[in-house]
């Protein structure tokens, strides 16, 4: 039992690494679920949730359903208001040296996200 629950458990990881459309629980049960006919949506829900928990993933929250990235190195989210695009950029500098300084503050972790309308979108409403 221990041991399909880790094998699961690598499946979603590596299956969450190797894309970068940031998918909700939902999407990743339904894309791993033909290759892994016994995992359970509570599981991949599971799975993410504590994940993100423990902070080894990132828990978007966009549209209706929760989004997760496996990449839980510091960048910033571009995110479209009509298709739910999500889209990963570097992280510019913030100076959070001068703001520790400043407020005193111990910056633990930081997320950023802006939201647009992509090309793709737009160019439908044209
Ligand atoms: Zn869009
Ligand atoms: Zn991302």
């Amino acid at each position: 039992m221990q041991k399909r629950n880790t094998a699961q458990k690598k499946a979603i990881f590596e299956e969450l690494r190797a894309r970068r459309d940031h998918p909700s629980a939902t999407r990743l049960y339904e894309d791993l679920k033909e290759r892994y006919p016994n995992l359970s949506k509570a599981t991949v829900y599971r799975v993410l949730k504590n994940a993100a928990d423990e902070g080894e993933i990132l828990r978007l929250h966009v549209g209706p359903e929760d989004r997760f990235d496996g990449d839980a190195k510091d960048h910033l989210h571009v995110i479209c208001t009509r298709c739910g695009d999500v889209h990963d950029e570097a992280l510019p500098p913030m100076g959070l040296e001068k703001l520790e300084k400043n407020y005193g503050y111990a910056i633990s972790s930081r997320h950023v996200e802006l939201y647009g309308v992509c090309p793709a979108c737009q160019k439908a409403a044209e």
